[in-house]
């Protein structure tokens, strides 16, 4: 397990000290990140925190601008996750294209402007620390970049997050996406929507999904829509529900749930494609989740089935590694054969007439990768495409890779990107 314990701090045998200490960090922050930094260039504050480890390349140190993030105690499943979204093409550029905090407070005659949430008393804004994150990686500057002012805010807005157990790297990219679609809505403190409604439709008019309410860059990102169709096995009726989505989340088909390794023999290997299969197919649902049909007046038998509605830009697959059992969170280890290019989704679609012909297809960008056995230890790191090129991201170290190396991961979350049918058409 050594090889993938978390970089900077082995966090058992300093857990007291480490935590006062990192109380006595986040007082100082909320001194200081407020009132005085807020004030001093923006330039300062991203190049605040170098870090000595270096960016190793086959060995060698290129002008390569990847930067890796520093682990502050068993933080690795937040990493993975900023460093999946910051290659996120769209996704990020929108973010690193916002006005820094100080221009946004109504000296801006002529730029664009949102309003930041308010939170009581505390004046934190996840979207611009998620704003200042991005813009200090891949700028070539360091090496690794310390993102606690962002995990501040994290932790404020997110409190089960603090701890220092492992955590879920899903469940966090979840609380995230949500927590910056609700700051950019400016739905905490009602502020004007007009303006959020704005910057929406400069996305992509065509491209509205709304969950809770207005659209922003996350659901115009990562929304889909799900239509979920319920049968009742005793009379027949049919009801139809649609759902929107940012990311779907897929069951490892039980048949392969004891297969650990690519090359273990006897019987097929599981493919995305089987878990997205069993996903989309017909289910007939439990005794214990009976559905309360409307013509029979009472709750009965049925079947459910999911077909996709409307694909995403970014097309989010969570694959359902952790189970409870009794009182354990057990993990399946089975390794899944995943494409890296040309993923088609058009056989899960509910009107695949309506779609190009390469609107359905998805090439890879990033992947999560979660090491080790239970979901409270092991480690998160990630793989990302950056500029043609796939990089291990391994907290504060990045790495080279190859598409090889990528596609033996086994993967927990992976970001799959439509492919567009012209390049440079409908640009976000
Ligand atoms: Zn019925």
């Amino acid at each position: 397990m050594d090889l993938y314990r978390c970089d900077d701090f082995v966090v058992n045998d300093t857990k007291l000290g480490l935590v006062q200490k990192v109380r006595e960090h986040l007082q100082n922050l909320e001194n200081s990140a407020f009132t005085s930094d807020r004030h001093r260039k923006r330039k300062l504050l991203e190049n605040s925190s170098l870090n000595s480890k270096l960016l190793k390349v086959n060995g060698s140190t290129t002008a390569l601008c990847a930067t890796g993030l520093r682990n502050l105690g068993n933080t690795c499943f937040m990493n993975a996750i900023l460093q999946s979204l910051s290659n996120i093409q769209q996704f990020c550029c929108y973010f690193k294209e916002l006005p820094a905090v100080e221009l946004r407070n109504g000296k801006t005659a002529g730029r664009r402007t949102y309003h930041t949430r308010s939170q009581g008393d505390n004046n934190v804004s996840l979207v611009e620390e998620f704003r200042k994150t991005l813009c200090a990686l891949w700028q070539g500057s360091q090496t690794a970049f310390s993102p606690e002012s962002l995990f501040y805010v994290v932790w404020k807005i997110m409190p089960n997050f603090r701890g220092y157990q492992q955590q879920d790297a899903h469940e966090f990219m979840r609380y995230l996406l949500d927590h910056l679609h609700l700051e950019l809505q400016g739905g905490f403190n009602g502020v004007s929507r007009s303006v959020i409604l704005q910057e929406s439709s400069n996305l992509s008019a065509s491209n509205k999904c709304c969950i809770n309410g207005a659209s922003t860059v996350v659901t115009a990102i990562f929304g889909g829509i799900l239509q979920n169709e319920v049968n009742c096995l005793i009379c027949g009726t049919e009801s139809r529900k649609f759902d929107p989505f940012l990311d779907l989340s897929l069951d490892i088909p039980s048949q392969f749930r004891n297969k650990r390794t690519k090359n273990q023999e006897s019987g097929p290997m599981c493919t995305l494609r089987d878990c997205l299969r069993s996903f989309t197919d017909l289910e007939e649902l439990d005794e214990t989740e009976l559905y309360m049909c409307h013509k029979c007046k009472k709750k009965q038998k049925s079947t459910k089935k999911f077909w996709i509605q409307k694909l995403p830009k970014v097309l989010c697959l969570h694959l359902k590694r952790f189970h409870w059992t009794a009182y354990l969170r057990n993990k399946v280890d089975t390794y899944v054969e995943f494409p890296l290019r040309g993923l088609d989704m058009k056989c899960y679609l509910l009107e695949p007439e309506n779609s190009g012909p390469e609107s359905c297809l998805y090439d890879l960008v990033a992947v999560v990768v979660h090491h080790g056995s239970g979901v409270g230890s092991g480690h998160y790191t990630a793989y990302a495409a950056h500029e043609g090129r796939w990089f291990h991201f391994n907290d504060s170290t990045v790495t080279l890779t190859d598409e090889e190396t990528v596609g033996k991961a086994k993967a927990y979350i992976l970001f799959y990107v439509e492919r567009q049918a012209k390049p440079g058409a409908e640009k976000l």
